[in-house]
């Protein structure tokens, strides 16, 4: 299995290399893009989570002509430039992260904030939710310290059982809140976004990172208080779920067959230090291909 199989297996990696985007992720900020007009009217932007920013490239090109343009974009990881993006490296759930983020939009003025923050899975269904809930949160914080009335929040959400009660609170601050698919996002995933525009906060609400959004500090729920919350159909609530992207067009639940003489291409910015970055350079080293191989011939991590 190398390059060229991922190339048959995922349309929209193939693609990515293709159109000299950084992540296949770009296309599933279009595809939404095509369905809710996000940049109509948008100069400044927080891209959060934005590593190795094919989002940012997105928001890059979008704003290329606007001269008061301001893009923040922020991920753990180091990220390569990107032109006019500003970029910071920090935990987004961390204070002093927020706050510098934050001082990059004096008096609240971003028109939106995007975030497609998420853990290395664990495939621990639970445990990947509540940890991707807690980047989906702090997103949210940070947008009521640098949103504008008016201003639109997207975030990615790994659907669970908490989601309504997320969509029912979003619905406290935003006067619409869908989710949406994107085409590019397999079906098989239980990833999809939150699009919640027209921010128009409570009248008399105060942001606090101290003391966040949501975060239940007084009081601690039982499982029983907790499932006779969740069977109340007043706790529940349900937001339109929107597919996006040309329902014609490439599927990312599809393999293609790549085109006779096809060449595969490499990735337009590999991440620039990933955490598999050892390994790597154990399996040029060892001149092997397969993390089984270098097993047999006795490399160890800290070869
Ligand atoms: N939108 C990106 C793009 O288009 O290139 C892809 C984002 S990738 C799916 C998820 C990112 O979330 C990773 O780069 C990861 O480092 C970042 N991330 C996870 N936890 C984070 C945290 N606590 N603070 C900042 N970034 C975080």
């Amino acid at each position: 299995m190398g390059i060229r199989s991922k190339d048959k297996r995922d349309i929209y990696y193939r693609l990515a290399k293709e159109q000299g985007w950084r992540a296949r992720s770009a296309f599933k900020l279009l595809q939404i893009d095509e369905r809710f007009d996000l940049f109509k009217d948008v100069t400044k932007v927080v891209d959060l989570c934005a590593a190795p920013g094919s989002w940012s490239q997105v928001l890059s090109k979008k704003l290329k002509e606007k001269e008061d343009a301001k893009i923040v974009s922020v991920d753990l990881q180091p990220m390569a430039p990107i032109d006019n993006v500003i970029c910071l490296q920090g935990d987004i759930t961390s204070q002093k992260t927020s706050d510098e983020i934050i001082s990059h939009f004096d008096g609240g003025n971003a028109d939106l904030v995007v975030c497609d923050g998420a853990p290395d899975v664990t495939g621990l269904h639970d445990l990947d939710e509540y940890i991707q809930s807690q980047l989906l949160l702090a997103a949210f914080n940070i947008s009521t310290f640098v949103m504008r009335p008016g201003g639109t929040f997207v975030s990615k959400i790994f659907r669970g059982r908490d989601s309504d009660l997320i969509f029912h609170q979003f619905q406290m601050f935003f006067k619409k809140v869908y989710l949406a698919k994107p085409r590019s996002s397999r079906a098989s995933s239980i990833e999809a976004f939150v699009v919640a525009i027209d921010y128009c906060p409570p009248e008399g609400f105060v942001p606090s990172l101290r003391n966040p959004l949501m975060k239940d500090v007084d009081y601690e729920e039982t499982a029983y208080e907790r499932d006779q919350r969740r069977k109340d159909p007043a706790n529940r609530h349900f937001v339109p779920f929107v597919v996006c992207g040309d329902l014609d067009g490439w599927s990312s639940d599809v393999s293609y067959n790549l085109p006779e003489g096809y060449v595969s291409l490499k990735p337009v910015q590999p991440p620039t230090e990933p955490a598999y970055k050892e390994v790597l350079e154990m399996k040029k080293e060892k001149n092997t291909d397969t993390l089984s191989e270098m097993m047999e011939k006795g490399c160890r991590m800290e070869d």
